[in-house]
């Protein structure tokens, strides 16, 4: 049997480059060997935005456009919306017994995310435990992988800490989950920031048109040093040759291009314009898939549909044996 594995995003908006490299092209690979769960973490993105609720419920439609555009097949990944799955709710209580209060906070994702946030004094109790729910999701669908980067390995030990005791507790009952370390690769922004992100306004999103992405290319960031095309140029950290490097598949283009750069034998338009087209290319049959996905939009809620019967099935079923377990499975 292949091993489940269980990916998933906080529906907030637009997907843009940074999440395909980091996340969505490996799903795409991993959907091939895996019986891959992604899960559109509605409830879990409430934690930060309960009081802009529909920043949330907007996205999700979109997650599901976004998905399919960057080449996951639904019929192999199963896509679960995570606010239709009562039983993540049930197990997060009764989790929320086997860890300490001191343990969640400590957890340091958690505490990085907190001074990121700024919450001061006033942290919302759903957010500081969502380590908490997040084992609900992993153990509700009986995820054996979790694909993270290094930052989220304290995630992952949490969980893997309340299975322990729930199965000394109780009896052998949840599967220990394992991380599965992938180095997803960062993606600077437009302007040479440390990250596209939506919030800093500098990225490429997937859904953007020719004409966006070639406006937005021929505004990028490059060497600040070099002021004529003639004068030698710099490649590392130069956002553009980053680009060409993630996007370009023509090598040999890429490799001429950088020589030719070097030696200031090459201009900024030259270098922008093939970028941009490498770029286009690859989001060309990206655009085909949303744009017949958005054509059809029973066919997006039939994804949800099914993604949602499926993972009420699993997850009713561990459900079921973690009251079992706990002997809370009344008979009256
Ligand atoms: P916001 O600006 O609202 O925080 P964002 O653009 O940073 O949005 P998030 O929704 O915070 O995107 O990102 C979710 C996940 O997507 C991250 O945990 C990370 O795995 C991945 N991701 C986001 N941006 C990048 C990036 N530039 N490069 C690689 N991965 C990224
Ligand atoms: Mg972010």
């Amino acid at each position: 049997m292949k091993k489940r594995i269980l990916t998933g995003d906080r529906p907030s908006g637009k997907l843009h480059l940074g999440h395909y490299v980091g996340s969505l092209a490996n799903r795409v690979k991993l959907q091939e060997d895996y019986d891959q769960y992604i899960l559109i973490a509605d409830v879990q993105a409430l934690t930060d935005n309960y009081d802009n609720t529909e920043k949330v419920t907007n996205s999700v439609k979109e997650l599901v456009l976004g998905y399919v555009a960057a080449g996951i097949d639904p019929e192999k990944s199963t896509i679960v919306l995570q606010s239709q799955i009562p039983a993540i709710a049930e197990l997060t209580v009764f989790y929320l017994n086997l860890v300490s209060l001191n343990r969640v906070l400590r957890n340091p994702t958690v505490k990085a995310e907190i001074e990121e946030k700024g919450f001061g004094d006033s942290i919302p109790a759903g957010f500081a435990m969502y380590p908490v729910s997040q084992a609900a999701d992993i153990t509700a669908f009986e995820a054996n992988l979790i694909p993270v980067g290094d930052d989220q390995l304290p995630m992952i030990e949490q969980t893997r800490e309340i299975v322990r005791k729930f199965n000394n507790l109780y009896g052998d009952t949840l599967i220990e989950p394992e991380a599965k370390i992938s180095e997803f690769p960062r993606l600077i922004g437009l302007d040479g920031k440390a990250k596209m992100s939506k919030s800093l306004n500098n990225g490429i999103y997937l859904s953007d048109s020719v004409e966006e992405v070639n406006k937005k290319v021929m505004s990028m960031y490059t060497d600040p040093t070099r002021l004529k095309p003639t004068d030698p140029g710099h490649i590392e950290g130069n956002p553009v040759f980053v680009y060409h490097e993630a996007f370009n598949p023509d090598k040999s283009e890429v490799e001429d291009l950088k020589a030719r750069y070097r030696k200031g034998k090459v201009g900024d338009v030259e270098v922008k314009q093939k970028l941009a087209i490498a770029i286009n290319n690859m989001l060309e049959p990206m655009r085909q898939r949303r744009a017949e996905l958005e054509k059809n939009p029973e066919k997006i809620n039939l994804i949800l549909k099914n993604g949602i019967e499926k993972g009420r099935a699993v997850s009713d079923e561990v459900l079921r044996k973690v009251k079992h377990a706990m002997g809370i499975d009344y008979k009256f």
